[in-house]
């Protein structure tokens, strides 16, 4: 093949190109119109965030429309608190869902009205046969289906049956509505599937308007060409159910085109569970601290963790489209995180766990107090638009007291007995003699600065190993901080024992609320994100002042994990 100077060509995979055939062959009319079809019994979770940037990305690509449907149609476990929360994550994940929000509760009336079609034409009928003896009888792979004893009931019958299913005549669970199709297909999804059940339940949209509920088969093919949907994209598990899909609207007098379902694989990553069934129990038994607990894979969770909205985009687009399910490495997803907010976040001084060092030469004023100055000190290297600000300096200080060892390990670089170190932006300082407690724990270290460094170099030459951050005791803030771990042991939760929840993680959470840290981040906004120097980076909490919680740490280990896999 030979280079060519024409531009790479835009990404593409095969849902891309299926719109594209279907736009030069006027498939659709060159209509592009997609749904997002949540189920409004949790929050939206990262895996739907990759669903999110197929549907409306392809509609934005193809000028076409994709629409918010919620799939309201069993209402057990669904609530108008659900609808908000989906309506929030969508705008803040870039992808605000076009007025007017829809609702498959909308089309409960048309879809009765087609399921009264079905039985008119003696392709649906009553069955009395209770649940789990509709199931044994529908047979498996290699073993036939039998058919119920009621299949063969007249049109009349089913009618007058179905009619006072829906007036509420009969207990819940008593009789369903099935699909006549065939009892002995290959495919189980067309063994004379369940199209509605009695449920006396209180929908929070309908209320007690009906006492039938679709199921998610017959109400889904169906709501989309209502809507007229022209590509209707799920995940692959609902790859044996297109022929279902299909046969429900070839039966129907549709008001426009057939739209036409195709599968993706689903997103999982390791580390995380993305089963809102999952999630809800993890909830449920207290074992994280809401739906957006900042361990949570929820987008409400990442968000309150840090994540910026566009890193979750950048990371969609760059695992993209793919037919096979594949588990993704959390650490890539970090990776675009760190990217993001490299370029974005401003650098602050914080000391998560302090010690106090004293500087014994440091001078006092005429009043006898330890002079004040200011160290100019860089906002964000990657940024010189942001330029610097002014930190107090003096001579009493926090240091981390992990950067500090009496007796240094041979590859310990930081401070210790007689060594010098950087203090960022500001002196050389010298290790003179430390103070520990009964415990032996060190509770001070005394330096002496040279007050020719000032600004952080020697004129001399004179090169030290480490700079490190710190922070004026006297001008420091308190701050709480919470360090977050996996909240699973195992790469694939559950792999190991077959119960995810026996692989959670018992240190997943550390709070650290004894923190010292620059008075300038009293005016970080809630909810913003900057980088502690040599930490990492941390979000302030959306509601709760000098919370920070650990978004990212600064080391590239998506960038490990390929080198080893080299
Ligand atoms: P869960 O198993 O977590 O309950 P779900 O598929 O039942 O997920 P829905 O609210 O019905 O959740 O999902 C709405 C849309 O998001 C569907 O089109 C679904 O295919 C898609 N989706 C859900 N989970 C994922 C995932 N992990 N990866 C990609 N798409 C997903
Ligand atoms: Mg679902």
């Amino acid at each position: 093949m030979s280079t060519t100077d024409s531009p790479t060509p835009p990404s593409t995979d095969f849902v891309r190109e299926l719109v594209r055939q279907d736009n030069s062959q006027g498939t659709f009319g060159g209509r592009v119109q997609t749904r997002f079809p949540p189920e409004p019994n949790g929050y939206l979770h990262i895996g739907h965030a990759k669903a999110i940037c197929i549907d409306f990305g392809l509609a934005n690509e193809f000028a076409g429309r994709c629409n918010l449907r919620l799939d309201d149609t069993n209402p057990e476990t669904e609530n108008e608190e659900f609808v908000s929360g989906i309506i929030a994550d969508l705008t803040w994940l870039g992808f605000p869902p076009p007025e007017p929000i829809l609702y498959a509760s909308d089309y409960f009336e048309q879809i009765y009205q087609w399921a009264e079609h079905l039985i008119e034409r003696g392709l649906a009928y009553v069955d009395d046969q209770d649940g789990e003896t509709i199931s044994a009888q529908r047979g498996g792979y290699g073993k036939p289906g039998i058919e119920s004893p009621f299949r063969n009931r007249t049109p009349e019958e089913n009618l007058d049956l179905f009619r006072r299913m829906r007036a509420g005549e009969f207990a819940d669970g008593s009789r369903v509505l099935r699909a006549k199709i065939d009892m002995q297909d290959e495919n189980m999804q067309l063994r004379d599937p369940v199209m509605y059940r009695i449920r006396r339940q209180h929908h929070f949209r309908t209320g007690d308007q009906w006492s039938i509920y679709p199921t998610y088969d017959w109400a889904h093919g169906q709501s989309d060409a209502i809507e007229g949907v022209t590509h209707s994209l799920c995940t692959l598990e609902f790859d044996s159910h297109r022929p279902l899909y299909d046969w429900y609207l070839e039966q129907l007098p549709l008001p426009s085109d057939k739209p036409r379902q195709t599968e993706f694989a689903r997103l999982e990553l390791t580390y995380t569970v993305t089963s809102k069934r999952k999630l809800a129990a993890l909830v449920a038994q207290g074992t994280v601290d809401g739906w957006d607990d900042p361990r949570l894979p929820t987008l409400r969770g990442l968000r309150r963790r840090g994540y910026p909205a566009a890193s979750i985009r950048e990371f969609c687009n760059y695992i993209g489209v793919s037919r096979t399910n594949s588990r993704h490495d959390i650490e890539l997803l970090e990776s675009f995180v760190r990217t993001e907010l490299n370029r974005t976040a401003l650098r602050r001084m914080a000391v998560l766990r302090p010690i106090r060092l004293v500087i014994s030469n440091w001078p006092t004023d005429a009043d006898g107090n330890p002079v004040v100055e200011l160290c100019e000190v860089v906002n964000n290297p990657e940024n010189p638009d942001e330029g610097t600000r002014m930190v107090p300096f003096s001579g009493v200080l926090y240091l981390e007291s992990e950067d500090f060892s009496a007796d240094p390990p041979p590859q310990f670089f930081r401070l210790a007995p007689g060594r010098e170190v950087r203090l960022r932006a500001a002196y050389f300082v010298k290790c003179e003699s430390y103070t520990t407690d009964a415990d032996g724990n060190v509770t001070e270290v005394q330096c002496t600065y040279d007050p020719e460094t000032r600004g952080g170099n020697a004129p001399d030459g004179r090169k030290v190993k480490t700079t490190l951050h710190w922070v004026s005791a006297a001008h420091a803030i308190e701050a709480t901080v919470a360090l977050y771990d996996r909240l699973f042991t195992t790469k694939v939760p559950g792999d190991t024992t077959g119960d995810p929840f026996d692989e959670l993680n018992p240190n997943s959470l550390e709070l650290l609320s004894n923190c010292k840290v620059e008075a300038s981040l009293a005016d970080t906004p809630l909810g913003s994100v900057v980088q502690f120097e040599r930490l990492g980076y941390f979000a302030h909490d959306p509601r709760t002042p000098m919370l920070f919680h650990r978004t990212v740490g600064l080391r590239d280990e998506w960038a490990n994990i390929q080198k080893r896999s080299k």
